[in-house]
């Protein structure tokens, strides 16, 4: 009886964790460093949405919405979209009510004007709201060696009707080339080809050091070491946010 109730206590004390207000968050790492899937992973965590520019921009190439045609080709190429565009989405999604609890920025700010923006935009929109700790995002990065990095980029393989994420080489589907979920054929994305990866890093590099700058200053960055196992990477962030949600920097 004991232990059954002791299990309840614990069950409890874990949901109210997991339920309260986090805030936002904003996950740094170049492309192919785990972003996607440690996004994912956290999400169901807190149950707070995943914001990915990434995925919202292919979600209007997908759908030819105007939006759409006018990035498709720079997606392709691995440049970057307009600040102003990719600022008015952000805006537009964390105005949700799902995002009020707190949500994960994935892709998002990658360059200093877009992280000046999002500092204004959530004290403007979340600053006298008293829901957060912070309005300043909880900024954590994940760091990957180089070389692993082009090795799970080339290998990642995605599936194109639920979006389960694999890698040919860590993490292989059961059959060759298909979804373990539901059979379909899984697809390269047309920005991981070895072509467009180079840009990318160095994009990444180029632009969005100066995010990580910014938010270092405020004393707001926290690293993790994405070469560790899925699960630690996991681990390591989980305690990373549950810390920074109780900071108090940016609350005024
Ligand atoms: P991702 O899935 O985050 O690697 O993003 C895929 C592509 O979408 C990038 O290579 C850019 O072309 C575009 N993109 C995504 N997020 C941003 C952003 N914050 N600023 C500019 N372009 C972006």
């Amino acid at each position: 009886m004991s232990v059954i109730l002791g299990q309840e206590q614990v069950g409890a004390r874990s949901v109210e964790q997991t339920l309260r207000n986090i805030g936002p968050v904003v996950l740094l790492g170049p492309p192919g460093a785990g972003k996607g899937t440690q996004s994912k992973r956290i999400t169901q965590h807190y149950r707070i949405p995943q914001v990915s520019t990434g995925d919202l921009l292919r979600e209007h190439v997908k759908q030819g919405t105007p939006l759409g045609v006018q990035v498709r080709d720079l997606i392709a190429r691995g440049e970057l979209v307009s600040d102003h565009l990719v600022c008015d989405i952000v805006a537009w999604r964390l105005r949700e009510t799902d995002a009020q609890r707190g949500f994960i920025l994935d892709g998002f700010p990658r360059t200093a004007k877009q992280a000046v923006w999002l500092d204004s935009f959530l004290k403007f929109e979340f600053g006298d709201t008293g829901k957060w700790a912070a309005w300043l995002p909880i900024v954590v990065c994940i760091k990957v060696d180089y070389n692993k990095l082009l090795l799970r980029i080339t290998g990642r393989r995605t599936c194109p009707t639920c979006g389960r994420i694999y890698n040919v080489h860590s993490q292989p589907p059961l059959v060759d080339e298909i979804c373990d979920v539901d059979g379909s054929k899984l697809v390269t994305r047309d920005d991981d080809r070895e072509e467009v990866i180079r840009e990318r890093l160095d994009a990444y590099e180029r632009q969005t050091k100066p995010v990580a700058e910014h938010y270092g200053r405020l004393g707001r960055v926290v690293e993790v070491n994405g070469d560790l196992p899925v699960d630690e990477v996991t681990a390591s962030l989980i305690e990373a946010i549950d810390q920074g949600a109780h900071g108090a920097a940016g609350s005024s």
